[in-house]
């Protein structure tokens, strides 16, 4: 058994990983990056869009607060105000950052950068690459950090254990799967960037990597979780696949059209059309749909057609290039000439593990787990409240992953070693675990069926829109799919690149994880940002300008309210 040390450990090569690794080697510490998946494959390379930030405010009129205005009432006023503003000022620096490291943002012929007018911006503010910004922020970010002599990559190694012990954060064990061992890594300080989970969901626009079992991990070493009902359904993605149609064709132009041929925004947001935030959108779909002015696919689904026809072809092959592919290849349709068959599917997790507003992971009652950060998706800093508007995510990932990465650092400085003869017993302690998984020659079902069993739990109850008698049966549905993960069969008996195991330790995590988005949908009793419930249509500010926070007390989750920052905009009606 192999226990590695390392000044700084952080699980998750996305935006959010590779930034808080690049922070903290720049501080001249150790640091090694734990990731499940090989090279610059993490979620954050299929970011399409683009990232806010206001860059050049005279071009505009634009300025920091108005951007964190739109964020928070894009939130629904659940947003962190001081985060917001906090946010809006740093994310202009990632940008000159990600400039520095080859990332080309395209400009003007002018020679300024060109921005997009994201739904819910009051301002064009979202750089851009085409359409494949993640992809070339990515390769430009993976390039240079894999350059740093002192970040060490462990690829294809899967987190398993997050090991506090008083309160105090000591390292991770982890399961290489190409040497089929487990392994500690013995850490002053850790950051968890695992990203989002939307593969609970079986419409999804996220990578099958993002399966959420680092939040159940989480909860289990003590932290909470914040505001998980809140899941953001992207209005826009391909039928019947998921595949995500960017914002930017929106942003560009594009149209949404029912069965009649109507632009049905016009009955939902008046002003902004198809502009208007993502939870509004994917509504409007939704209402089309069920009242009949939807198209039908040939697989039963329900959708709308989203049309760039009107668009010129040139600047769709250079603005929107993704676009075309993906429409062709995904949907066998030609945009110049077809509608594109869109409707919404699971996108991002507003909410996630708790932190306060420098990223430090924090238990249920305030207290900071010393020596972890949490940064990107997997964090609930406080940014996206309710609603995340579209393009905030990658700069959220690069604005935090480098704060978390820094301050990650200073702390491992002040800090004495890590003793590995904690981590050699938690090794031991998960071996047995995970080879009596394997080793195990009995069980019910495989891994799989409980995985599509549980994406159509997600589906049915948590969805777009959500009622109470729906939840309570997914609860009652979902403990009864805990008691079978219990029971479960692996059938392939050897430990390198066992994929049954690696897909039975991230049910373990996502179905804990699943448990607090039921178990707050249900508790929820109004409709607020992207959490719409059928029998409450009400925002409720009076009981419910909260957050809730999920924690493990005895085993059991249990959940409790707390109050928003309101430090600057009072809640007004959301219209656009
Ligand atoms: C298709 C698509 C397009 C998008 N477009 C945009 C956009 O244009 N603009 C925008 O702002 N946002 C966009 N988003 C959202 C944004 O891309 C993501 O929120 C962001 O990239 C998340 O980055 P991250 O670093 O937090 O996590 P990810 O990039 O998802 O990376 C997670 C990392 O955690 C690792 N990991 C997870 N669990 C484990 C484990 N158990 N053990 C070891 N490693 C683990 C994975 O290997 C991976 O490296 C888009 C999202 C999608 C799905």
């Amino acid at each position: 058994m192999e226990v590695l040390k390392y000044d700084v450990v952080v699980v998750g090569s996305g935006l959010a990983g590779l930034r808080a690794a690049a922070a903290a080697a720049a501080a001249g510490v150790e640091v090694a990056v734990l990731t499940k998946v090989s090279g610059p494959r993490s979620h954050s390379i299929s970011a399409e869009g683009g990232m806010a930030a206001v860059v050049d405010p005279a071009k505009t009129g634009d300025s920091p607060e108005l951007h964190a205005y739109d964020t928070v009432k894009g939130g629904d006023y659940l947003v962190d105000q001081e985060v917001a503003v906090q946010f809006a000022y740093e994310a202009p620096r990632e940008v000159k950052f990600l400039e520095s490291i080859g990332v080309p943002w395209n400009r003007d012929p002018d020679g300024s950068y060109s921005l997009r007018l994201f739904g819910g911006m009051s301002k064009p503010r979202t750089l851009f690459v085409k359409d494949k910004t993640g992809f070339y922020i990515m390769t430009a970010l993976y390039k240079y950090v894999k350059g740093l002599p002192n970040v060490h990559l462990y690829e294809e190694h899967f987190v398993t254990r997050i090991v506090v012990r008083n309160g105090v954060f000591l390292g991770f064990v982890a399961y290489d799967m190409r040497r089929g061992e487990l392994k500690g890594f013995a850490a002053k300080a850790g950051v968890l960037a695992a990203g989002g989970g939307g593969r609970m969901f079986r419409t999804t626009t996220m990578g099958y990597l993002n399966t959420g079992e680092v939040y159940g991990y989480a909860l289990r070493a003590g932290a909470a979780l914040r505001d998980m009902e809140f899941v953001q359904f992207h209005p826009t993605a391909l039928v019947p696949s998921g595949i995500l149609i960017s914002e930017a064709a929106r942003a560009e132009g594009g149209y949404l059209v029912n069965r009649l041929g109507e632009r049905f925004m016009k009955r939902y947001a008046p002003e902004k059309m198809e502009l208007a935030p993502r939870d509004v959108v994917s509504r409007a779909i939704y209402t089309e749909c069920a009242q009949g002015r939807g198209f039908t696919h040939e697989s039963g689904l329900c959708y709308v057609g989203l049309d760039v026809r009107h668009i010129d072809e040139k600047r769709l092959k250079e603005r929107l290039p993704q676009l075309l592919e993906l429409s062709k290849t995904y949907a066998g349709v030609d945009p110049t000439r077809d509608l594109i068959p869109v409707r919404p599917a699971a996108h991002y997790f507003m909410g996630g593990v708790y932190t306060d507003a420098q990223g430090r992971v924090l238990a249920a009652d305030g207290r900071w787990i010393r020596g972890l950060w949490a940064a990107g998706e997997v964090a609930s800093v406080g940014l996206h409240g309710a609603n995340r508007l579209g393009s905030n995510s990658l700069s959220e990932c690069a604005v935090w992953g480098k704060l978390a990465g820094e301050a990650a650092a200073q702390y491992a400085k002040s800090t004495p070693s890590t003793p590995s003869g904690v981590l050699t017993e938690e090794v031991k302690r998960e071996e047995e675990r995970v080879y009596g998984l394997v080793k195990r020659e009995r069980g019910g079902e495989t891994p799989s069926s409980i995985a599509r069993e549980l994406q159509n739990i997600m589906d049915e109850a948590a969805g777009v829109v959500r009622h109470g008698s729906e939840l309570s049966k997914a609860l009652g549905r979902l403990s009864a799919l805990q008691k079978r993960l219990a029971d479960i069969r692996i059938s392939d008996g050897g430990l390198v690149y066992n994929m049954e195991l690696r897909e039975v330790l991230e049910l373990d995590g996502a179905v804990l994880a699943a448990q607090t988005i039921l178990t707050g949908a249900l508790l929820r009793q109004e409709s607020r940002g992207s959490h719409y419930r059928l029998d409450y249509p009400q925002r409720e500010d009076k009981s419910w300008l909260r957050h809730t926070l999920y924690y493990l007390y005895g085993g059991s989750l249990l959940v409790a309210k707390r109050e928003v920052n309101i430090t600057r905009w009072m809640p007004e009606v959301r219209r656009y």
